[in-house]
């Protein structure tokens, strides 16, 4: 078509424990069920880290990194009514290969063999353009800017999706250990849950904004020497549930020191470090430990729903232009950001 950009700017994952790299790539084209986005923001997480680093190696190079997504429809692929040119959407980022059992049961962030995983495996949102399966666009109100709805598309979607599986009821005790992106979520929806709520984190800024986002209780793990002692103490037997975003071999020993009988541990967070565990400690106390990945494309749907009537706020630190993504990885890496970096197109 005329007029039309034929390269965009993009940044590339090109090998593990590289540096990415701005380059010039060819604007898409939509396939059958395809759309094209025009992309307006998309959120770094630290995933970006754990990839760049080579802590996270699916296999696949030089591609373009991003995964939490918001733009507008531009162009539809074949099948895809041109109805949809024009709507505001947010990503939902992995693509099933919709036919193996879990993709059945829509829970495709457990598919083996995804068609496409964008960010992770495929060219991800850290671009002009990005070519996505039309039903993983979800719909985004008016209301909400697309700045704060980027971040949603993981850090909102996998705080929801590890809530549905501790599935936490009204009054019991969840911690939050680590206050980034998707601990400010999961605080939030952990209230709305009716949980009481206990934050772990680092500094006084971070912890604030954890009160305000409706934490009962906060705890300094810098000030504090024995943090799963002190959960006891604030809580009288323990944690009902602790989500650990974290990952660190210590961040999990108390995960599991600070539970109650019955408690559920749902880890998120990783790093290199390992969990070790005596299984008596688990064994007593009929403690469940489980892991959450992601989220379904349900998840991501019940998490814009929340962000638009205000149970849940998307907190944005900064926003930066795309050429300056190195700073926000920096910002991410040093914790300088409070709140989730933006990359706006
Ligand atoms: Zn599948
Ligand atoms: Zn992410």
């Amino acid at each position: 078509m005329m007029g039309e950009p034929k390269v965009m700017q993009a940044v590339r994952f090109l090998a593990p424990r590289r540096p990415f790299a701005l380059q010039a790539v060819a604007v898409p084209e939509p396939g059958a069920g395809q759309v094209r986005l025009r992309v307006k923001a998309c959120g770094i997480c630290r995933t970006e880290l754990h990839l760049r680093d080579g802590l996270l190696d699916l296999g696949r190079r030089d591609f373009t990194v991003g995964h939490e997504i918001a733009g507008i429809i531009d162009q539809v692929g074949p099948g895809v009514s041109s109805d949809r040119i024009g709507e505001r959407v947010v990503v939902y980022y992995y693509d099933g290969c919709g036919r193996c059992s879990y993709c059945n049961e829509g829970q495709e962030q457990l598919c083996p063999d995804p068609a496409a995983q964008p960010g992770f495996t495929t060219d991800g949102g850290y671009a002009e353009y990005l070519v996505v399966r039309a039903r993983n666009c979800v719909l985004v109100p008016d209301t909400v800017s697309l700045a704060e709805i980027a971040p949603m598309g993981c850090a909102g979607s996998t705080a929801v999706h590890a809530g549905r599986l501790a599935a936490l009821r009204p009054g019991e005790w969840a911690v939050v250990y680590g206050v980034g992106g998707v601990g400010n979520a999961l605080i939030q929806y952990a209230k709305a849950c009716g949980a009481r709520v206990v934050a772990i984190g680092l500094g006084d800024e971070r912890l604030a904004l954890a009160r305000s986002l409706g934490s009962d209780e906060t705890i300094d793990a810098s000030a504090v020497p024995d943090v799963a002692g002190h959960v006891g103490s604030l809580t009288g037997e323990g944690a009902d549930v602790v989500f650990e975003l974290v990952g660190t071999s210590d961040t999990m020993r108390q995960s599991v020191s600070m539970l109650r009988r019955r408690g559920r541990i749902v880890l998120v967070g990783y790093t290199a470090q390992d969990l070790q565990v005596h299984p008596i400690e688990l064994i007593v106390r009929e403690a469940k430990l489980m892991g959450s990945v992601g989220s379904t494309l349900q998840d991501l749907h019940e998490v814009v729903d929340l962000v638009a009537r205000g149970i849940i706020t998307s907190f944005v630190g900064r926003s930066l232009p795309l050429e300056r993504f190195a700073e926000g990885l920096e910002a991410l890496e040093t914790q300088t950001c409070l709140g989730r970096v933006v990359l706006e197109m």
